[in-house]
């Protein structure tokens, strides 16, 4: 099986409490029930509104956060697969040479009190890995391998651009030769023309070193042109995955819809006409989200049944999921032209 990473009904749920007594009055589903499969040497994107619980995602995915509930069933180099639900946060250490994130913001995820060789090198001496010569080593191939010059290895971050601070945080990510990374709108806060380098090292680099990356974007634009499959949130779950292509020629959810009509597509070959569906409505408060299916009080075809019965998301079409009660009707009646 070409499965590097499983996640299996994933949960992320908050107490809401009341009181000096702390007593427990709701719960906010951050996450609910997300299930994802990311392939081997792929990218995977997660798109969706800011509020929709991508980012979330990768932190539970990577035991920055507990979990409610669910698996994450990472497969090894040698085929084993591990459960990092079960793991201690001892055992989860060593998995996490394995796992990297790159963040959005290159001014505030890196110390600025640290030199780049402090920065690069701190994973290899956090696990223990080579002499104070060899990380030093090391630290300069990395800086090479993302495009900086080895001779900066003693400079502070300040002396460096938002591009190329985001390299030294790939550089950071990738000491410790993981086999995964997730990048958390990794270049959003970089003006486009840098963004697009930033893009094109990181695609060299997943060729290069054989990487599978969890791509993490509100930015419809990137994830089609980053992506070989995609996942679409909304309210913390997952409404829809599809291969990067299908999902752009063909929506199958109406939030995916609604996204995509959301932003101006111009489309040179002029086959890609789709009809424009308004997103209205503001995206609802996790905290008391709504009914049945989450998006109905925003979908243009919401009937009685979507507030009253939640949609699971299910197979469609081969290689497709969707959760939505009328995806075939939908589909028959051209969502899309
Ligand atoms: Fe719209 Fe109903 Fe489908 Fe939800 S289940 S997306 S409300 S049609
Ligand atoms: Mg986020």
């Amino acid at each position: 099986d070409d499965v590097l990473i499983s996640v299996r009904n994933l949960k992320k749920y908050f107490p809401i409490t009341a009181g000096w007594l702390k007593k427990q009055v709701g719960q906010i589903k951050a996450i609910d029930d997300v299930s994802l499969d990311i392939r081997k040497g792929e990218t995977f994107g997660l798109v969706g509104e800011s509020g929709s619980g991508k980012s979330t995602v990768a932190r539970l995915m990577l035991r920055a956060y507990s979990l409610t509930d669910g698996q994450i069933l990472f497969r090894g180099a040698d085929g084993s697969v591990t459960d990092l639900s079960s793991l201690t946060d001892r055992q989860m250490r060593t998995m996490r040479r394995e796992m990297q994130m790159i963040f959005q913001d290159p001014y505030s995820s890196l110390n600025p009190r640290m030199t780049l060789l402090e920065l690069v090198g701190e994973p290899l001496k956090i696990h223990g890995v080579g002499t104070p010569a060899e990380i030093r080593d090391r630290v300069s191939e990395l800086l090479q391998v993302v495009g900086l010059r080895p001779e900066y290895i003693n400079r502070y971050p300040h002396a460096f651009s938002g591009g190329q601070r985001q390299r030294i945080g790939i550089a950071r990510a990738l000491a410790l030769n993981p086999s995964f990374i997730a990048a958390d709108e990794a270049v959003s806060a970089l003006d486009v023309s840098v963004a697009a380098q930033n893009i094109n090292l990181l695609q060299d680099l997943q060729e290069k070193f054989g990487l599978t990356y969890l791509f993490i974007t509100h930015d419809l634009g990137m994830v089609e042109h980053i992506s070989d499959r995609v996942g679409v949130m909304y309210l913390g779950r997952l409404m829809e995955t599809a291969p990067t292509d299908k999902l752009f020629a063909k929506p199958l959810h109406p939030y995916t819809e609604a996204l995509m009509a959301a932003v101006p597509q111009p489309d040179p070959r002029g086959n890609r006409t789709r009809k424009r569906v308004p997103l209205k409505g503001e995206i609802a408060n996790a905290a008391n989200p709504p009914s049945g299916c989450s998006f109905h009080p925003r979908c243009p075809y919401a009937q009685p049944k979507c507030s009253a019965e939640v949609p699971a998301l299910r197979s469609v079409a081969g290689d497709r999921q969707v959760r939505c009660h009328f995806a075939e009707e939908l589909s028959l009646i051209g969502v899309t032209a």
